[in-house]
């Protein structure tokens, strides 16, 4: 197989601003990559419109990111749709701290964050290719005042290539651990779901992880979730993230759109999301989790947080617990929506 050369991404201050509306369209490339086409009809039913309702509720003004999802079943009339292509090229926006112990080191397209512990650091995905990994990550952490040979492990959320592609990379010159779910393990050595020639290969099998698993390394404790649906083995992680004196609950997810539903298991996928929502959605409650993080920026609007932190001002990816349950019940809901379309 012929790999293109993936161009070269150099790290500069955003130049490029998108507006709401190529956001919107940014929802598009995400959920619609390899996407079930919904019936206009059946979108137009009681039950869709009941969950499309509750998912416009739940967001309010501050979660609308999330209603991207509900694009499958009722898309946004005229929204042009930008490839991941075109959010690949888009320049990468300068890293940035999130908490004192949280950085972020990715794209327009996809995250990275480097979470910083007493004994290393905690890589949290590649992002696409070993030309991202080295331009964005690896210089996107020196910038910061981190330093990449510190990386001890790397987790990858899913066994797609936007989140292993950069491994090959970081592995050869920092030999971390790589941990991903044993379910993507599998996936990524015996059958890819979704493959581009500007994706790294996948890496080989290391460190496998279960729901329930505790990854510890120095002070810091990651407790895995898995969470089902946008692969059979995302996970999602949960772990303590610091602002000057207060320590805050952080969930990232591992996996949000639904770009599974040309598979034939499309419905035990969407069923395994609905019911991952919802169960997260209580241990959130129940563990105080107050900051919710994606791994794909149009979700979490990293970059623009970011762009908000100042001295004084209130951090922007704190989100608060009933904020971070609105948004599992934004996921929730789209995806019992796009359910009653896919049943037929
Ligand atoms: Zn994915
Ligand atoms: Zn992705």
């Amino acid at each position: 197989m012929l790999f293109r050369k993936p161009p070269s991404l150099p790290l500069r201050a955003e130049a490029v601003d998108p507006s709401r509306r190529d956001f919107l369209a940014m929802a598009c490339a995400c959920c619609a990559m390899a996407a079930l086409p919904a019936d206009p009809a059946k979108a137009q039913s009681a039950a869709v419109q009941r969950h499309l309702a509750a998912a416009r509720a739940a967001a309010g003004d501050d979660l609308l990111s999330y209603l991207r999802l509900s694009e499958i079943v009722a898309p946004t009339p005229g929204a042009r749709p930008m490839s991941p292509d075109e959010l690949m090229r888009l320049p990468a926006p300068p890293p940035g701290k999130a908490f004192d112990n949280l950085f972020f080191v990715g794209s327009r397209w996809v995250s990275a964050w480097a979470l910083v512990t007493s004994d290393g650091i905690i890589l949290i995905d590649a992002m696409d290719n070993d030309d991202e990994a080295e331009h964005i990550i690896d210089a996107g952490m020196r910038r910061l005042g981190l330093d990449p040979a510190a990386i001890k492990m790397v987790i990858v959320t899913h066994g797609h290539g936007d989140h292993y592609g950069g491994v090959g990379y970081l592995k050869r010159r920092y030999a971390p651990r790589i941990v991903a779910s044993s379910l993507d393990w599998t996936m990524m050595e015996t059958q890819l779901e979704f493959d581009r020639p500007d994706w790294g290969r996948p890496p080989q099998r290391d460190m496998a992880v279960e729901d329930g698993s505790v990854l510890r390394l120095g002070d810091t404790s990651v407790a895995v979730i898995l969470t089902p649906g946008h692969t059979m083995g995302t996970i999602s992680l949960a772990f303590d993230v610091r602002d000057g004196a207060r320590t805050h609950r952080a969930l990232l997810w591992g996996g949000t759109a639904f770009n599974f539903g040309r598979r034939p298991d499309r419905l035990v996928r969407l069923q395994a999301y609905i019911d991952g929502t919802a169960r997260v959605r209580d241990r959130a409650g129940r563990e105080g989790m107050d900051v919710f993080i994606s791994n794909h920026p149009i979700y979490d609007e990293a970059v623009d947080k970011l762009g908000r932190m100042g001295d004084g001002r209130p951090n922007p990816f704190v989100i608060g617990t009933a904020a971070t349950q609105r948004a599992l019940t934004v996921m929730h809901e789209c995806a019992l929506a796009t359910m009653e379309v896919w049943k037929g």
